[in-house]
């Protein structure tokens, strides 16, 4: 069979790339490895760990803080299986979802490995070994990324385990050890806590979340810690080993002494590496860099003239919305026109509670780049939404331009800051400057009124509630 464009892998990148193209008047094929649709994002990402940061964060709210709205529940208790059984469903039905778009969409599927044959044909090995060759005008690879490890660990997949293991659990750990304070530690991490595990976070940086504003990292660090989480920063890891239901991870401090963790599991969140495995890259000479991603032009356009790459496989955050922001731009490409992303401008959030969210520069860039700048900075705690709801923690710090008072970054910590981001991500957009948020009249009582009130003090340096 031909097609005008091949797409390899559903994930955000590639499913979204598929659909795209075809409304864009291209035939289409996507070829994904696994049987359901949607990539890490839908079905051991995204999806399922929101899935269980929504349920723990129902449990935890019953357990700690229905009392002070005068609701008593005698015991509240959960039902892990339940939990883990919901999350299911909930990847069941998301990735059904993408199937019937791909439907909608004349997207023809093809499940199987998908591997370079030459620059225009794809061969597509199913699970039984049987085979058949499609081939296409152009290819876009969306292979996404797989777990990173530390040279010197054996994932066991029972004990010592990655993120896609951590999401399917069979017990709440009595003691997790998480290796990385990033993302996915922090958001894991927080699952199992209000689920009733010790949680210990063991971070290489001086500091949890290290490519965020440091402000966030000192906030988050300060309410997770309050939430139980325990924290070794500026440890590293130098081995983890396995004695039946034991885990142990030795570290070295910055005092270079040895320190000690154990407990019953271990995961390792240290980031993740692009995924080429499988493609036969070597037959078509597709470059690949050393950190494993594969080299584009601005075009998404590799070495080879007619296959591209996109998403986390590629240079650049490993997100699902930019992902999906180069799946759109590289179908417009092949369309024949000419998309643009901004990529200043990519939200960045951490699903924990309270949440984190952050776009733009950081404090830390700023001062780094020497650019003169002013900053304005509002405390949750003094929105009369906050009190309400007894959301308390948290901050919305507004960048600006000191000179022409542009917005140059956003960085929160609170409640629904991660819905919060996208007011701030149009402002910047248009460039807007600090005194334009200030001068919008934002809903009352709502926690879009710190962004208003930190808008304000960036802009002329006084605070109206606080
Ligand atoms: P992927 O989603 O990785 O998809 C690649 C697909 O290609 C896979 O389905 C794979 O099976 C398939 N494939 C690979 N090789 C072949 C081959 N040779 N033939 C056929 N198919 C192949 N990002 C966010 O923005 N927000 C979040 O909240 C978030 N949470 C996350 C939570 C966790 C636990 C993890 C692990 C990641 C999370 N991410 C999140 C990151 C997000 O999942 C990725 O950035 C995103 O999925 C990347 O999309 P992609 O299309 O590039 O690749
Ligand atoms: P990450 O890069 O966010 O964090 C990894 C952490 O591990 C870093 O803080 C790093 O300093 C630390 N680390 C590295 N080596 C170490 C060592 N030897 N000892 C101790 N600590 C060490 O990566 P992640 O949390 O694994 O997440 C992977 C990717 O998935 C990220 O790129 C992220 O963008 C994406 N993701 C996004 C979301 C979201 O958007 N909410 C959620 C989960 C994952």
């Amino acid at each position: 069979m031909k097609y005008d464009v091949i797409v390899i892998g559903s994930g955000p990148g590639g499913y979204i790339s598929a659909i795209k193209a075809s409304q864009l008047g291209k035939k289409v094929a996507l070829v994904e490895k696994y049987s359901t649709l949607g990539g890490t994002c839908l079905n051991v990402g995204c999806i399922p760990s929101k899935a269980l940061l929504d349920s723990s964060h129902h449990y935890y709210d019953a357990l700690n803080n229905f009392e002070e709205h005068g609701i008593s529940i005698k015991n509240p208790s959960f039902d892990f299986g339940k939990m883990i059984n919901r999350k299911n469903k909930v990847i069941e039905n998301t990735t059904a979802g993408i199937k019937f778009l791909m439907d909608k969409n004349n997207v023809t599927v093809y499940e199987g490995l998908g591997s370079f044959e030459d620059n225009t044909h794809i061969k597509v090995t199913k699970k039984d070994s049987s085979f058949e060759i499609i081939e296409g005008e152009n290819i876009i690879i969306a292979t996404g990324s797989k777990p990173s490890n530390l040279p010197f660990i054996k994932i066991d997949k029972e004990k010592i385990i990655t993120s896609t293991e951590a999401l399917n659990l069979k017990e709440i750990p009595k003691h997790l050890l998480v290796i990385g304070g990033g993302v996915i530690g922090l958001e894991l991490g927080s699952v199992y806590k209000r689920l009733g595990a010790n949680v210990t976070v063991i971070e290489y940086d001086s500091k949890i979340t290290p490519t965020m504003d440091s402000d966030i990292s000192r906030e988050l660090q300060k309410v997770l810690k309050k939430q139980g989480i325990k924290f070794a920063t500026g440890h590293r890891v130098t081995s983890v080993t396995r004695n039946n239901d034991e885990v142990t991870v030795k570290a070295t401090n910055k005092k270079e002494e040895e320190i000690i963790f154990k407990g019953d599991f271990c995961l390792v969140a240290v980031g993740r590496k692009p995924y080429t495995e499988g493609l036969a890259l070597e037959k078509v000479d597709v470059k690949v860099n050393e950190q494993g991603q594969i080299e584009v032009n601005k075009q998404f356009q590799t070495n080879i003239s007619n296959i591209y790459a996109i998403g986390d496989v590629i240079n650049g955050l490993m997100l699902a919305h930019k992902a999906e922001e180069e799946g759109i731009a590289v179908a417009e490409y092949l369309a024949k026109q000419k998309p643009h992303i901004n990529y200043d401008l990519i939200p960045k959030i951490i699903y924990t509670w309270p949440e984190v969210a952050s776009v733009g520069k950081t404090e830390d860039e700023l001062k780094n780049s020497k650019m003169e700048y002013k900053s304005g900075k509002f405390p949750m705690r003094a929105l009369g939404r906050s009190r309400a709801s007894g959301d308390i923690d948290g901050f919305v710090k507004i960048l600006a331009d000191k000179n022409t008072d542009e917005i140059l970054g956003v960085h929160m910590v609170g409640a629904r800051v991660a819905d919060l981001i996208m007011e701030v991500t149009v402002a910047m957009e248009y460039r807007a400057s600090s005194e334009d948020l200030a001068r919008i009249c934002h809903g009352h009582p709502t926690y879009s009124e710190a962004i208003k009130e930190a808008s304000k003090i960036a802009w002329d340096g006084v605070a109206l509630n606080s």
